[in-house]
């Protein structure tokens, strides 16, 4: 085991950059402001396609005319859950292992030091905007199942069927290929043919094999909050809660500081509780690039005795409240990237693959 730990293969990034600096290098394409004043408003999301940048733009409408930072992550949030396109959040979510769409999301107000979330929702389309009535309107945290509907109807939202045709197609043929010795099992002809994961080679142009989103603003007036929501893992087992609900783990806020939020699988996050520890680091001092990648280290660190060469597919996003951004992901074969819209315009602005595996 000694031996294995020490031939691992270690690819790790620093960004060198001084805390407290008033200018920042430009460094892999990230821009890093004058911290004096700060960048505000802003808004970010983990989503960098098109879809992102719809996003951004509709949070950006509610910033730039005096709206809340709480107000302009809703709107923008939104945008993604209610494409029926994306797989990986709200309305056309990949489902869970029977074919349900069980939707989690938190919503966290740094100013007001409040959080709200849902998990494991149904027939909602909009599972952000749940968790915010849970935030505002409640003295609790986290609702489930099917408290959470039935809250999320008391306050008017429709119950549909959320389970687009394009989601139901994509399970069914993962429902297929489980195994070659039932019913469910690919024709006997292609068996051979069958390989791990082949059923998204059918579907080539699905972006977002899992996914989630993560939307984070500072107002006009220096407050910031943040949101995260998803489908979760595909094809997870019935009734599992990813990161994205659990406060600390998916999301934190904190307006002294700024904010952070995870995707990727989420056993990995909810365990390093990553957002608080981004958070935290970033009072301590580290830039959100920085924070995102100790976040990271941390995660493997914690996995090295048992299997040093396990590298989790965690992507990390965090602002301060300067208005300086961090992205970083675990691995990967192209860095990854977030959608930023500040009084600039809009950008996408390239993040650090802070390990890479053998
Ligand atoms: N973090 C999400 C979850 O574990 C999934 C993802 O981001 O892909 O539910």
């Amino acid at each position: 085991m000694k031996n294995a730990i020490s031939r691992r293969k270690f690819f790790y990034k620093t960004v060198g950059i001084s805390a407290g600096a008033l200018v920042l290098p430009t460094i892999a394409g990230f821009k890093f402001q004058e911290k004096s004043g700060g960048i505000k408003p802003m808004i970010i999301t983990s989503h960098a396609n098109d879809l992102g940048q719809k996003a951004m733009e509709t949070g950006w409408e509610i910033l730039r005319n005096g709206g809340s930072a709480v107000d302009a992550i809703e709107k923008a949030a939104n945008v993604i859950e209610l494409d029926p396109e994306d797989t990986s959040v709200g309305y056309g979510g990949l489902p869970n292992e029977r074919g349900v769409v069980q939707l989690d999301a938190s919503y966290m107000d740094g100013k007001t030091y409040s959080a709200g979330a849902v998990a494991c929702l149904e027939n909602i389309k909009t599972p952000a905007s749940v968790a915010k009535l849970v935030m505002q309107h409640t003295d609790h945290v986290l609702l489930v199942g099917a408290g959470a509907l039935e809250f999320a109807k008391a306050w008017g939202f429709q119950e549909e069927n959320i389970l687009t045709e394009k989601a139901r197609k994509i399970w069914l043929r993962w429902k297929e290929e489980m195994s070659p010795t039932d019913d469910w099992g690919a024709p006997e002809h292609i068996q051979n043919l069958q390989k791990k994961e082949s059923y998204w080679r059918d579907f080539p142009d699905i972006e977002h094999h899992y996914g989630t989103t993560n939307v984070l603003a500072i107002d006009m007036n220096g407050d910031i909050a943040g949101c995260t929501t998803t489908s979760g893992l595909s094809f997870k087992l019935n009734g599992r809660v990813g990161d994205s609900p659990i406060i600390g783990a998916g999301l934190y806020v904190d307006n002294e500081v700024g904010a952070a939020g995870a995707t990727g699988r989420g056993e990995d996050v909810i365990k390093s509780c990553a957002s608080y520890y981004m958070v935290l680091k970033m009072k301590e001092g580290r830039a959100p690039q920085q924070a995102c990648e100790d976040a990271l280290k941390m995660i493997i660190e914690h996995y090295k005795i048992v299997n040093p060469d396990y590298y989790p597919s965690e992507k990390f996003v965090a602002i301060n409240k300067y208005g300086e951004t961090g992205c970083a992901t675990m691995k990967g074969n192209r860095n990854p990237q977030m959608s930023v819209m500040t009084s600039k315009g809009y950008s996408r602005y390239e993040g650090i693959i802070a390990f890479q595996g053998k």
